[in-house]
């Protein structure tokens, strides 16, 4: 509601100190309270104003936002995160010619007001401003390599908004500002969805969840909801791309004249893999189909096994001699 400036509710000039400010406020309060003025319903109205007045001027972040946005006060977070992600638009796209998606398309902050105050959402639905769709909004979560081989799930909160239930999103009562939503028409509205991140996701894959992001303006469609992903790094298999890696011990004699190891995989079982003979330490044996699945085909990546040849300790003196009579064929 455009309404009075609270100033000039209050009677003090812009500048007037909290001193100032309480002063007014008491003077006002006691001329216009409904005890002292009973069944006065302009008297009652006032007294509804000087309280509103007071409320914001009497606390230093309200003022401050009163004093940048006036009567849009409220929306500061919104309206300065918009300026930020708006300058920052402008930096990306005239930077180095690299275009960065903010989401939704960023107007100006003439439209932006329009959509917060303006338009059809706020004040019953009138249709004056363009369908725009809404914003999309973004969270980021981080899985276990388990997670990102087998796929997994999350429970996601999504803030959005709806009509306020007292005013029926028109933001006013009887022409004073809704208090349950302090005259914006709409409040927060949060659900909670399960997210399913599928199998095959990597660090930096988005999952996009469709039509969750913020409500359209003026029957424009939702924008989406974007899960940003994060695989935690693991302790046995490394990953690149859909191939995994991870070391396996192999015995010297079974390097030597071939055999067979087990090789642990992200299921928790275990593969038998065919050592040949003659095989040298780090040399990488594939187990196909065996690494991570691929996020759009059916087919999976490789597990590559490492070999880590283990020479024996603990030597017997039969052993020893074995090792001396060896050395007597191979002489360094
Ligand atoms: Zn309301």
């Amino acid at each position: 509601m455009a309404g009075k400036n609270y100033y000039d509710i209050l009677g003090i000039n812009k500048s007037g100190t909290d001193k100032e400010i309480k002063q007014a406020y008491r003077r006002l309060a006691r001329k216009y309270h409904p005890d002292v003025n009973p069944g006065d319903k302009s008297a009652e109205a006032k007294f509804k104003e000087v309280n509103a007045a007071f409320e914001v001027l009497s606390d230093k972040e309200k003022r401050r936002k009163y004093d940048k946005y006036g009567d849009k006060w409220q929306y500061a977070d919104q309206l300065d995160e918009a300026a930020r992600q708006q300058a920052q638009y402008r930096q990306y796209t005239t930077g180095d010619g690299t275009s960065f998606h903010f989401g939704g398309d960023i107007g100006g902050m003439d439209s932006l007001f329009d959509e917060l105050f303006g338009g059809s959402r706020s004040r019953g639905f009138s249709r004056r401003s363009q369908p725009r769709r809404g914003q999309d909004l973004e969270t980021n979560v981080e899985v276990t390599l388990e997670e990102a081989f087998s796929g997994s799930s999350r429970m996601i909160n999504l803030q959005g908004e709806k009509p306020c239930p007292t005013c029926h999103g028109t933001g006013q009562i009887q022409n004073l500002a809704c208090s349950t939503c302090r005259g914006a028409g709409m409040i927060a509205d949060i659900k909670r969805l399960e997210v399913k991140i599928p199998a095959g996701v990597n660090t930096g894959s988005r999952v996009r969840i469709s039509g969750k992001g913020q409500p359209g303006y003026g029957n424009g469609p939702s924008g989406d909801f974007y899960l940003n992903v994060t695989v935690a790094p693991h302790p046995v298999f490394k990953r690149q791309g859909d191939d995994l890696t991870t070391d396996i011990s192999v015995p010297l004699t079974v390097a030597a004249l071939g055999g067979e190891v087990q090789v642990p995989t992200l299921k928790g079982g275990k593969l038998a893999l065919k050592i040949p003979p003659e095989t040298q330490n780090g040399r990488i044996l594939r187990l196909g189909g065996q690494g991570m699945p691929h996020l759009s085909k059916s087919t999976r990546g490789d597990l590559k096994a490492r070999v880590n040849i283990v020479l024996p300790t603990n030597l017997t003196e039969k052993e020893k001699e074995l090792f001396r009579q060896l050395g007597q064929l191979r002489p360094a």
